[in-house]
């Protein structure tokens, strides 16, 4: 197996330009072409565990770098090694052998962390299975968009961390297979992967939603369902009050009988237009769910997600815009839904992994979102929307729906949520809008989170009152798997320190 290459000292800049660093050494790890997953996993974990060895001997800092998608700084590390997993994605069927006694093994994966969310869908369908939720693209790595708690529209399902099952995490001091009190694999297969087993609910709850401060992730055990797939309608239509109301109270049945089909939907996004929500088009997507049919074939491109990008594009047009704004965004909103799928449209059906695309890096891109319980949204809504206005205004709004996700740090700790994004350009007028929203929302004693990878002027104080016990936990469980501080110290960064994440 080729030895990771070393790149040296350069400026790295994330994928949308908001972060850079000047690294000592950027690192690339390179792949393992053994046949077995086992085998794979002790190859590139003995790697890991050299690298960081050497790191701690030199008083370097290390950081797992995922497709660095994450706008905030969680991902950067100044003058230290960033190092790429881009090429460790494999993915491997597991079998009854595989796990520990009483397991079913039918829907479980083995996936490397470096692994796109889009190589995962594929192979989940090469084995007749599907995710049960996703973000809105599919360029994150797994390990990455489980790190930030990464979320879709699933009205179900909580983030994408919850599939994870297991996981193979490196610490200077040795290759750990993290799990869950309840035996996930068998020791036979632990050990063959050059790990020693660590079982401890909470350390494995702190590695769903890690942040990067938990070690270095080097493949993980997910659960996936049996393969399904999602009729998409896609429309612009006009909102009433009532339709905020019956969102907040989850009636999503009503809210898809008045405005696209009688059936309880499976996905709900909502994007709004901010400076008329009730009286410009807002734009909609509702997936169902419907059994797979292999005589379906997969379609052209993806069936949907292109309305996100589209809307932050143009958005940037009206970062010097005063008046007309929301007539702008409205022209904005319909060239993002230029296609339209309404209920009377021929049926647009695929499986799950063909419903979300990939995506182009926008220089200078603002997004930074709250999640708050979702019955919190009516009396919210008006509030926030004022408070975005009296900001100055950024782009679009959406509103997403999800269950409590795993993890002691998922953002989505509510029992249900609702996720309030702002997408725009990154300018100082979308900076003060959040703030706004962020200031305005507290000054209602409304709870709410913040992404960790999306802008969110997060702090330590913050973090610790916004998590609570759930952050001690945390602290606590990192300290049983980095025992040795010399360990921690690996990993240190200052966005990290500053989130109160490292010490
Ligand atoms: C176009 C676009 C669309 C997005 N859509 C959504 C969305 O729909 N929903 C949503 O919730 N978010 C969304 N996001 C945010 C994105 O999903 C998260 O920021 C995600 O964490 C990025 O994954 P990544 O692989 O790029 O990780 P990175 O940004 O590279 O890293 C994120 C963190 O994970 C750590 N990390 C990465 N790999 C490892 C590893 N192997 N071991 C340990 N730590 C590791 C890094 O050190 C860092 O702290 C979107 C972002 C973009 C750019």
């Amino acid at each position: 197996m080729p030895a990771p290459l070393r790149h040296g000292p350069r400026h790295w800049v994330n994928y949308h330009g908001t972060e850079s660093a000047d690294l000592s050494d950027l690192v690339e790890l390179q792949n393992s072409t053994a046949s077995t997953g086992r085998a794979v996993l002790r190859d590139v974990a003995h790697d890991v565990l050299a690298l960081l060895q050497q790191a701690r001997q030199a008083g370097q800092q290390v950081r797992p770098l995922g497709a660095g998608w994450s706008p905030s700084p969680i991902s950067v590390v100044q003058g230290g090694w960033l190092v790429e997993t881009r090429n460790i994605n494999r993915c491997f069927r597991l079998t009854a052998r595989d796990v520990a006694p009483g397991r079913d093994a039918s829907c479980l994966m083995l996936v490397q962390a470096g692994a796109t969310v889009d190589e995962v869908n594929d192979s989940a369908e090469e084995l007749g299975l599907s995710l049960r939720t996703g973000g809105a693209s599919n360029g994150q790595t797994w390990a990455g968009a489980c790190a930030t708690g990464t979320h879709g529209s699933v009205l179900a399902a909580g983030g994408i961390q919850d599939h994870v099952r297991a996981l193979q995490v490196v610490t200077p001091s040795g290759v750990f297979w993290v799990e869950p009190h309840q035996p996930v694999m068998s020791p036979d297969f632990v050990g063959a992967t050059g790990s020693t087993i660590f079982r401890d609910d909470d350390v494995f709850a702190a590695c769903q939603v890690a942040v990067g401060a938990m070690g270095f992730v080097t493949a993980m055990v997910i659960e996936c369902v049996p393969i399904y797939m999602v009729r998409n309608i896609q429309k612009r239509a006009k909102l009433a009050r009532g339709d905020i109301t019956r969102l907040a109270n989850g009636d999503f049945r009503g809210f898809s009988r008045a405005l696209a089909l009688d059936e309880q939907p499976h996905f709900v996004q909502v994007i709004l237009n901010p400076f008329a929500p009730f009286t410009r088009d807002a734009l909609l997507r509702l997936l169902y769910l419907r059994d797979f049919d292999p005589g379906i074939p997969p379609p052209p491109r993806p069936l949907a997600g292109a309305g996100h990008d589209a809307l932050t594009l143009i958005g940037k047009a009206m970062a010097g815009l005063d008046l007309f704004r929301a007539d702008v965004l409205q022209l904005a909103m319909r060239a993002g839904y230029a296609t339209q799928r309404d209920i009377s449209d021929p049926e647009a059906v695929a499986t799950w992994g063909h419903t979300t695309e990939p995506h182009n890096p926008i220089a200078n891109l603002f997004n930074g979102s709250v999640t708050m319980a979702r019955s919190d949204l009516e009396r919210a809504f008006d509030p926030l929307i004022e408070a975005f206005l009296n900001g100055g205004g950024g782009t679009v709004v959406t509103l997403r729906f999800m269950q409590r996700a795993a993890g002691l740090l998922a953002p989505a700790r509510f029992e249900n949520n609702v996720v309030i994004d702002f997408d725009g350009p990154r300018s100082d007028v979308s900076h003060r809008s959040y703030r706004a929203v962020v200031a305005r929302l507290d000054a209602m004693g409304i709870r709410f989170t913040r992404h960790w990878g999306k802008t969110n002027d997060l702090d330590a104080a913050r973090v610790a009152s916004d998590y609570g016990d759930d952050y001690r936990r945390f602290r606590l469980a990192q300290r049983r798997l980095l025992a040795d501080p010399g360990d921690i110290a690996v990993f240190r960064s200052d966005p990290l320190v500053h989130l109160g994440l490292i010490d």
